[in-house]
């Protein structure tokens, strides 16, 4: 194992006296990271923890989820928004027990072909439950490859650095660090890069912060989403939310979403429900999960 490099060290002590308590961050235990990592994928790290803490408590291993009926997953993710990601989960929670044993497996190939799963979550947990000295590129992270390298970044290449820069022995800590600069320091509009531990080496910085911002548009960092009062996506998620208390004649969808007289907008979102397996018709009733034969 090589000693890290000055600039390595400078990070992981940064990271060890900044390092966020999260309760993800006190487990090693595979499924529970893996649970982690897909809440994360698209909600903000405060709001995932009582959603992680109740997930996890109805569901502690792999065995659990994957026997549990789909709409009470459902339902169990409820608040949390995207609930394509729990049906993932479960499907992903199928495929360990039936080609894995129950255990979450422990390479990338593997875990790439669980649903759900893509290059970061794969590889946040092989550096978060199994020690292994990869990188993860996500959107804190690739906002401070972007701007060290001092330019925007193709998928290949952003993994590439991030991959070469890890210290030996020590992905777990290394990334969480990075994590936690990229969300702390490296913020997206105004950087804080004074008393930043990549400071001297940032491309960027040390050119005087020239527009454009590197990061823009760079591998794994995410774009502003579109608002979301209004969208499509909040009216899904409402209707998940309504159907985990009962089914729902079709008539009243529209009322509930409170889109009278948007029946292509309302047909819209209940097909695309329908096409993820989230919901089914039955009776003339849309019904949370899927029909009783699956
Ligand atoms: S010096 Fe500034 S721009 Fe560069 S990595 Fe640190 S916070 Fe980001």
């Amino acid at each position: 194992m090589s000693r890290p490099t000055a600039e390595q060290q400078r990070v992981l002590d940064w990271a060890a006296a900044h390092r966020r308590d999260l309760p993800w961050r006190g487990t090693r235990d595979p499924w529970r990271v893996l649970v982690a990592e897909v809440m994360l994928q698209q909600t903000q790290a405060d709001r995932v923890v009582p959603h992680y803490e109740r997930f996890t408590a109805a569901y502690p291993d792999p065995a659990a989820c994957a026997g549990a009926p789909l709409d009470e997953v459902l339902r169990a993710w409820t608040g949390l928004g995207y609930p394509r990601r729990a049906r993932n989960l479960r499907r992903a929670a199928q495929v360990v027990v039936d080609d894995h044993g129950g255990r979450v497996p422990a390479d990338l190939e593997s875990l790439l072909a669980l649903p759900g799963v893509g290059p970061y979550t794969a590889r946040a947990v092989l550096a978060f439950a199994f020690g292994r000295d990869v990188a993860v590129v996500d959107t804190n992270t690739g906002r401070i490859l972007a701007r060290r390298a001092g330019e925007r970044l193709t998928p290949a290449r952003a993994q590439a650095c991030a991959d070469e820069w890890v210290p030996s022995g020590a992905g777990w800590e290394w990334n969480q660090g990075l994590l936690d600069l990229g969300a702390a320091r490296c913020r997206p509009t105004t950087p804080e890069c004074t008393g930043c531990p990549v400071r001297r080496t940032c491309a960027w910085a040390r050119a005087g912060w020239p527009a454009p911002d590197p990061a823009e548009r760079s591998a794994g960092v995410s774009t502003p989403q579109a608002r979301f009062a209004g969208s499509v996506r909040q009216a899904r998620g409402r209707l998940v939310r309504v159907l985990g208390e009962g089914p729902l004649p079709l008539d009243e969808v529209a009322g509930v979403l409170g889109w009278v007289d948007r029946d292509v907008d309302v047909e819209s979102v209940v097909d695309s429900l329908v096409a993820d397996g989230l919901v089914h018709v039955r009776a003339g009733r849309l019904v949370l999960g899927e029909p009783a034969s699956h």
